[in-house]
Parts: structure tokens; sequence; C-alpha cells
């Protein structure tokens, strides 16, 4: 779907993130024909740079985290004419007055904030004292949005001085992701899922994203954070939202979003002993948690586990179990719908349980399965197998599937539309802090003890039990 022709301001473009993803993502988005002529993109940074020395940064940049695209050099050389660079200082006066008179007030405005939340007030404070900013700019802020329910209310609040809610776009790339969008899909364009989607037919849920890498690099910074409000809080609360919500009434932001904020209200307080917090020792690939933290007594947790439950109709007995941690066997991150046992079966000799398992795969290889059961081929008789019905974009699509969008790339066309369905909105986020707050606070006044794991595992033993004591099990991480 095309796009107006804008003015994107990235704040913070030639930081990690900015070189990462938002410019190899646009420049994706370039060449497949989604960048207006005359649209223009302006890194805005404390670095002492003019235009001709960030579009060579750029170059680089693409070079290396592009992919395929970036062997399109032709391609290159003209995105590169559509970048600008402003050297600026968010805490002071330097470059506003130029930045004032580079952006248009004519084309769509958005300012991207790839920079530290600390100077997230600065910037909104500064674009509209140097009238830069007019009623319909949107802002696009990143993660962390908070560290508690205080912070995250004081953040909402600096931003509500000068910017309208609807001019917000609080970005969760995990929203962002080709498979999320097609739970909605699934969930509310087939008949079939549906009349399914509840404690009749549901036994449990299961959402886990696995991480291979530890936190070395950023470690000081992480273990100030930790997996609860750095993975929970965000991203895994976002798909639980997605999976429980209720069907909204149109596909709308609003709806949408007053339905993902009914979900976090209708959570449960969580017993501690359905929490398991861990840190990954020392293995052959690294040091472990403690060492890459620098904090020899850390009791942050680089892993967290927990079963919840949602407190509404449709769910009422279904546990949601979630999990996250770093340095695991693989890099793997899916939600598992996992439907109930027959109540009887027909077929002689079959002891086997036969699931139905809907899982949702956000990392590696996006897609979807359906686990059914069916009759193994041959004259063996009536024996029964599992097969995964395979909804891979890759297959289904053929050659269509190779414009499977990247989740920043999507995300930032969303917000030149003027699309939030899939952001966040502010009391979504409060709404996730208010619940995990008690929860922090409960372990930290415990003095709770992370447990151990090995690093290269599926986690600490504790979190198994969780699902044994129930008597269900984790599935693998592969
Ligand atoms: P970074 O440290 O690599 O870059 C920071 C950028 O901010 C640089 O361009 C720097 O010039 C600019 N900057 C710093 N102080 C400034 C000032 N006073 N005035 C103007 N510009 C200033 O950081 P990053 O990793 O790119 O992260 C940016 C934001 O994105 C942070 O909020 C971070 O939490 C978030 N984020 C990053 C990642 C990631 O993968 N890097 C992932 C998710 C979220």
């Amino acid at each position: 779907i095309p796009v107006d022709e804008f003015d994107l301001v990235i704040f913070g473009g030639t930081g990690d993130l900015a070189r990462r993803k938002i410019l190899p993502g646009l420049f994706r988005r370039f060449l497949s024909g989604q960048m207006p002529a005359g649209s223009r993109i302006i890194g805005a940074a404390r670095s002492e740079l003019d235009t001709t020395g960030y579009r060579d940064m750029i170059a680089e940049a693409v070079a290396e985290f592009g992919g395929e695209e970036s062997n399109n050099k032709k391609g290159l050389q003209s995105f590169l004419q559509q970048l600008e660079y402003v050297a600026i200082d968010a805490k002071g006066e330097g470059g506003w007055y130029d930045l004032a008179q580079f952006v248009r007030q004519d084309v769509v405005q958005a300012f991207y904030f790839s920079v530290a939340p600390s100077l997230f007030g600065d910037l909104a404070e500064r674009l509209h004292t140097n009238k830069i900013a007019n009623k319909k700019s949107r802002i696009v802020v990143e993660k962390p949005f908070g560290r508690d329910l205080e912070s995250a209310r004081a953040l909402n609040e600096t931003l509500a001085a000068h910017f309208h809610e609807r001019q917000i776009y609080r970005i969760d790339h995990y929203l962002g992701k080709e498979t999320v969008q097609n739970l909605m899909a699934v969930r509310f364009g087939n008949v079939l899922f549906e009349p399914l989607w509840n404690n009749h037919y549901v036994d449990h849920i299961q959402i886990t994203v696995a991480e291979t890498v530890g936190v070395g690099g950023r470690g000081a910074y992480y273990d100030k954070s930790g997996a609860m409000r750095d993975m929970v809080q965000n991203h895994l609360m976002q798909l639980l939202c997605l999976i429980a919500m209720e069907p909204p009434s149109q596909f709308e932001s609003d709806a949408v979003r007053d339905e993902k904020l009914k979900v976090i209200r209708a959570l449960q307080p969580i017993d501690h002993h359905h929490i398991v917090r861990g840190q990954y020792d020392e293995g052959p690939d690294g040091p472990g948690y403690r060492d890459d933290a620098e904090n020899p007594r850390s009791f942050t947790e680089s892993f967290i586990a927990m079963r919840c439950h949602i407190a509404n109709w449709r769910w009422a007995g279904v546990p949601f179990y979630l999990r996250t941690g770093k340095r695991m066997k693989a890099r793997s991150s899916e939600i598992a719908v996992v439907f109930k046992d027959l109540g009887h079966t027909i077929f002689e000799g079959d002891e086997a349980r036969h699931r139905n398992i809907l899982s949702i795969r956000l990392q590696p290889n996006e897609g979807m399965d359906l686990q059914v059961t069916i009759k193994e081929p041959g004259p063996g008789g009536m024996r029964l197998i599992d097969v995964p019905l395979d909804m891979t974009f890759a297959e289904a699509l053929g050659d269509d599937a190779e414009d499977v969008t990247d989740a920043y790339e999507r995300l930032i066309m969303d917000v030149i539309r003027g699309n939030q369905t899939l952001f966040m909105r502010g009391d979504e986020v409060e709404a996730a802090w208010a619940w995990t707050d008690p929860l922090i606070e409960g372990w930290e006044a415990r003095n709770d003890v992370p447990k151990h794991y090995d690093a290269g595992s599926a986690g600490p033993e504790d979190a198994m039990m969780l699902l044994h004591r129930d008597g269900r099990r984790w599935r693998d991480i592969k």
C-alpha cells in the first residue's frame, strides 16, 4: 500500500538501532517502491557529521546489516540521495534551528526517538519550542518505556505535555512480525478457530521467547532490568494479549487496543510459587551471568517462567505459561495453543494421546502449523499419527513470500500511514506495569535468589517442575 510523501527524522540516527534495523529496513521499503519521491530521512544525532559523512555511514551499515538487498548498488545510491543529516544536541540549542529549516510542514512528519528514554522529554519539548512539530506530527518511541508504573506514568505525562495520544507510537517490534499479524487473520478470518478458542477446548497456552545470547556487552545495563522488565512486561504480555483478547468489533487501532487492555486488567496476581527466576552459569561458550553483569552478588534474573491466569469467562481455568531466557539451547520464539485431549478414543489399541496444537513460530522460520491426527498411510490398519499442517508463508505463498517484511520496516510504514493498531497505547503500558510491579516488589522483598541453569539448556529444573506439577510439559525449544 503506497504512503504519502514524508519527512522522517531519526533522533539517534547514528546509533546501533538506527544502523542495524531502522535504515536497512527503510532501504528495503525504498527498493519495493514504498518511499515516494521527495520523501526524506533526516538523521539527527550528536556526532559532528555532514550529510555526505552520514550517507557514507549508512552505506556501510546497509552493506553490513542489509542482507541480500545491499548488493543492489544502484538502488543504494538512489536511496542515499534521500538521506540528510543534522548534528543536534537534545539537551541544548545546537542544531535545532537547522532542523527547523529542513523539516517541511506540508508533508507527513514523523520523529523517531531512537535515543535513551531520558532524552524523550527534551526532544518533545524542543520540537515544540522550535515550532518544528505540528498537530499532525507523529513521534515513535523505543523501549524501555519506564521501569515501573511510576516512571512509565511520568514518561506518558512528559510526552502528553506536547503530543496527543494519537500522535504517539510506542514501538514493540514483536507486534510488527508477520506471524503475529497472521495470528489475528487466522483467529478472526476463519470459522474454524474462534469457536474453539476458550476454556472448553483449550487445555493451556505456552509462550516461549528463548535467546542463545547472554547479556555480555550490555550486562551492567541489563542487571538493572532483568527478564521480567526487559521481555515479559512488554513483548510476552503483548503476545499474550493478542492470543487472549476478545474479538474486536473491527480491525481498528482503538478497538484492538481496548480489547488488549481488558486482558491485562483481567490478569490475576501470581503467587510466588508460580514464578521461577533463573541465572545462567558459566558454559563452554562464555562466562556466567554474574560475570557478564559485572556484579558478583546480582539477584537479577536472566530467565523467568511463570503461570498466569486470566480471570474472565473465556479463559477461566486455562493456564498461560510464559517463559523467556538468555543463553538457552536455541534461539526460538513460539506461542503454542494446546487443545484438550479427546474425551474418548474409538480406535482400538490407540493408547497414545493425540492433541491438536496450534504453533505460532516467531523465530526462526516465522510461520504457523497445526498438529492434527491422521491415519498412518499404508496397509498397517488404523494406526494414528500426528502430523503438522504447515502454514509457513514461504511454502503457501511461493515467490510472494520474498516480500515478508521485517518488523521495523513494517511498523515505520504504519507510522507514516497513521495506523496505530500495532503500537502500544499509554494505558496499556501502564496497566502492564501495574501487574508486574507487585511481582517484582514481592521477590525483591523476599530477597529471592534466582535458580542456576546451565548455559545452553532449557532453563532451571524448577521451571520444568512448574508444568510437571500440573501434569503438563514444556514444548521443546528448537
Ligand atoms: P546508541 O547508544 O547506539 O545510540 C544513541 C544515539 O543517540 C546516537 O545516535 C547518539 O548520537 C544519540 N544521542 C545521544 N545523546 C544525544 C544528545 N544529547 N542529543 C542528540 N543525540 C544524542 O543506542 P541504540 O542502541 O541505538 O538505542 C537507541 C534507543 O533504542 C534506546 O532507547 C534503546 O533502549 C532502544 N532500543 C535499542 C535496541 C538495539 O538493538 N540497539 C533494541 C530495542 C530498543
